[in-house]
């Protein structure tokens, strides 16, 4: 039988209630369980002014703003108008059917100002890895650290060949924010000039921004969000945004050991991470100056491909500081000239031991050695003894596990990427102040991905 029409008719009166119609498994009714933002309205109260027109409720701004991040919306407008159309948005939001939705220009105001510039992305993160550490889903053993590229949102054609590029002719006062925030960390290698690595081509809009092709195919400009994770639970302790070089990015790790221990204080037995991290000064930095054991691949180039003997087949002598080659020989160290310093070392940090002449001139082996050369030399870096350190782990069983729990950390960046769809920023700039730009998105993720994974505390097998 056919139906009557539906025809639109308002009642005169409604008996309705959003929480009735809000799943009990939805992901916003897990979020809101957790998340404790009693705290913004203190936080935020000196950036307000004691007189005026009252204020849009910041709590309300921030529970919209973690809407955009989790829901992957990216428009403020489109956000604004998300959350006066669906249901769930305005529960969590804590607005009523007849509230009314903050307008995109007050909301966009705020997010630049106000939450920029009180670190209060910094200050909600914080608070939310604190609860997962009171939960027990962070002990803090076993940290995990990586770097992921993020598109920037620079357009790959408005950019200047690095020859070309004169930052000294820029006008700070005419320069849009990103450009001024770029001349303000010239001198930072973490985002400014002063990294060595120099980028083939600067961005107009986002000077910042690094020029890579990492990712195989066309280049682009992008930027590094970098992770400190807690390998228990994959909670993300730290986030720390970089270019997208690798000295920023070890840079980056080094920071955010101390910020956490600093904040929460955690201190890890150990640091899990990939080749990136394995250069001679990180290893050194972990072993004797933090105590930490580096389950890290060594950056190791003393393989030779031509067949000659390695640097490994040279013995070290420690209690003399030399090496016994093949034939038994001793290389030394040099005892004057182009030394930087007592210990011998050259600029490039390393030690050079030398064989004698004349051992070599007779030696039976020399075409196994040194065919090309007069003596042979063997370099050895100021840093060996912690290379050496983290060159052990690396045949240890916890290693093996280690390599494992690394993957922890990529997990974190593809659910964000994959599943929110933020494999692009949409804020410009390099500020490393924690309510920047660029950390706010990134702070946003790791917070989303903190809130949004709560798992029962467990700990790895070790
Ligand atoms: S060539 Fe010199 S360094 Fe090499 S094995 Fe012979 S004596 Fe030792």
């Amino acid at each position: 039988m056919l139906g009557p029409r539906q025809e639109a008719q308002s009642a005169l009166f409604y008996d309705f209630s959003i929480e009735d119609h809000i799943p009990s498994d939805h992901v916003l009714r897990a979020i809101d369980g957790i998340i404790n933002l009693t705290g913004v309205r203190q936080h935020l109260a000196r950036f307000y002014s004691s007189t005026g027109r009252p204020s849009i409720d910041p709590e309300l701004m921030m529970r919209m703003l973690l809407v955009g991040y989790i829901m992957g919306i990216r428009s403020e407008r489109r956000l604004c108008d998300e959350v006066h159309l669906n249901l769930a948005y305005r529960w969590f939001c804590k607005l009523d059917l007849t509230d009314a939705i903050p307008d995109h220009s007050t909301f966009s105001k705020n997010r630049h100002g106000r939450f920029r510039d009180s670190d209060l992305l910094r200050h909600v993160f914080e608070a939310v890895v604190a609860q997962c550490i009171d939960a027990g889903l962070a002990s803090g053993q076993r940290y995990a650290a990586d770097a992921s590229i993020i598109a920037a949102d620079a357009n790959r054609q408005k950019s200047t060949p690095k020859a070309d590029w004169d930052p000294e002719g820029i006008d700070p006062e005419d320069a849009p924010r990103a450009v001024r925030e770029y001349l303000g960390t010239l001198d930072d290698a973490a985002f400014g000039a002063a990294s060595a690595v120099v980028p083939k081509f600067i961005s107009h809009s986002d000077p910042a921004s690094q020029w890579t092709g990492a990712r195989g195919g066309p280049a682009f400009f992008a930027y590094s969000t970098n992770y400190l994770i807690d390998t228990d639970n994959a909670v993300i302790l730290d986030v720390e945004p970089t270019r997208s070089v690798r000295q920023a990015e070890v840079g980056a790790v080094k920071a955010m050991i101390d910020r956490v221990q600093k904040v929460h204080d955690l201190k890890p037995e150990r640091l899990i991470a990939d080749t990136a991290y394995g250069s001679g000064p990180m290893l050194d930095w972990l072993v004797e100056k933090r105590g930490i054991a580096p389950h890290i691949p060594v950056i190791n180039k003393s393989g030779r491909k031509d067949g000659t003997f390695e640097r490994a087949d040279f013995t070290y002598d420690g209690e003399n500081d030399l090496y016994i080659c093949p034939n038994g020989k001793e290389l030394k160290k040099p005892l004057r000239a182009y030394q930087t310093g007592t210990s011998g070392a050259n600029k490039d940090e390393t030690i050079r031991y030398r064989a004698s002449k004349f051992d070599c001139d007779i030696c039976p082996l020399k075409q196994r050695c040194c065919p090309k050369e007069p003596q042979r030399k063997v370099t050895r870096s100021i840093y060996e003894a912690s290379r050496d350190v983290a060159s052990a782990f690396s045949q240890t069983q916890q290693y093996t596990i280690s390599c494992r729990l690394r993957k922890k950390a990529e997990m974190s960046f593809a659910h964000p990427k994959c599943i929110h769809g933020l494999g692009r920023l949409r804020l410009r700039g390099p500020s490393r102040d924690h309510g920047s730009a660029m950390t706010l998105p990134a702070m946003l993720v790791a917070l989303m991905t903190n809130l949004s994974s709560p798992q029962p505390p467990k700990t790895s097998k070790s």
